[in-house]
């Protein structure tokens, strides 16, 4: 039976430090780090993680300053917005979050961003960084992807990793970090053939497709590792991609969801946030 990653508890930790740094970037520079949260329009799943990310700067003794602008925004006063807090040099980090309302074009806006205030890891640069192994913030559901990994003792070097789903924002960064880690990587996604027997192949499993009980058990080998990022909503309950109980009974490790990766989202962006600001001096 898998042992359960609990994500609550390593974000716990990882908040931990973070504060303590906070704390002592506040005594050491005379203020707080400061992050500045963009949310456009009233859908329901942004506000939670809004509200998720403001809970975690009080936790951090990060401020937070949350900017809500009605739906209807136009793309000029967003980015004017934008390039007001990249200005300012009280402001370490800026987040806008996503998905912004449909006339609004996302790229313009995250391209206001610059790359050393872009906590998300989002950025044409930060993204570039990643891949020739520079220094700069990497993409915060990746980067806690790769802790709770490590929270296993198991060691990433030489395990064949198999990543299903290629977005930009998960698979894509989270195949980059486990080559990086010396893992034998294997990126999968809608067009894949026999996408069983390639995850059979796995000894680290992380899925991020968007669909509920898409990883059924006979899909995962005996002792893998499962890392299930997917968040999908059936009838109003939140469920993984993973089809849990099935699964842990083969895996050596699971993360829940809720309690595994979503936790760590959000301490990785407090981390790329405190990190930002002591880059800054
Ligand atoms: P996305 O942009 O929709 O990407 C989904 C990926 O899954 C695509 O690459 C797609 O392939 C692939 N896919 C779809 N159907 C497939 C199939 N039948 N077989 C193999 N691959 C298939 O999603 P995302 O933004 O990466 O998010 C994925 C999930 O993670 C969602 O549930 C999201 O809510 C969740 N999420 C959670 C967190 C967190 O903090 N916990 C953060 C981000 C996302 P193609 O490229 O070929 O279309």
């Amino acid at each position: 039976m898998a042992k359960i990653i609990d994500g609550k508890a390593v974000a716990a930790e990882v908040k931990r430090g973070l504060k303590e740094k906070a704390d002592f970037f506040e005594s050491k520079y005379g203020r707080k780090i400061c992050l500045a949260v963009i949310i456009a329009g009233d859908d329901p799943a942004s506000a939670i993680y809004v509200r998720n990310k403001v809970k975690a700067c009080e936790e951090t003794n990060v401020k937070s300053l949350k900017y809500a602008l009605p739906a209807s925004v136009p793309q000029s006063e967003l980015n004017e917005l934008i390039d007001a807090l990249a200005a300012d040099d009280s402001v370490d980090g800026i987040l806008v979050q996503v998905p912004l309302p449909a006339h609004l074009d996302e790229r313009e806006a995250l391209s206001h961003i610059p790359t050393n205030k872009d906590v998300d890891g989002f950025s044409a640069e930060n993204v570039g960084k990643l891949v020739l192994k520079e220094e700069c913030s990497k993409a915060c559901t990746p980067s806690g992807i790769i802790e709770l990994i490590d929270s296993t003792g198991v060691e990433i070097e030489g395990k064949r990793a198999v990543v299903v789903g290629r977005s930009n924002t998960v698979g894509k960064p989270v195949a980059l970090m486990l080559l990086e880690r010396n893992a034998t990587v294997t990126v999968c996604h809608s067009r894949t053939r026999d996408l069983a027997s390639v995850c059979r192949e796995a000894d680290i499993l992380v899925s991020a497709v968007g669909k509920a009980r898409f990883i059924t058990a006979d899909m995962v080998k005996e002792g893998a590792i499962v890392i299930d990022v997917g968040m999908n909503r059936v009838d109003g309950k939140l469920y993984g991609d993973v089809d849990f109980d099935p699964v842990s009974a083969k895996a050596s490790y699971i993360t829940p969801v809720p309690g595994g990766v979503g936790p760590m989202t959000v301490a990785m962006l407090l981390n790329n946030t405190v990190k930002a600001a002591y880059r800054g001096k």
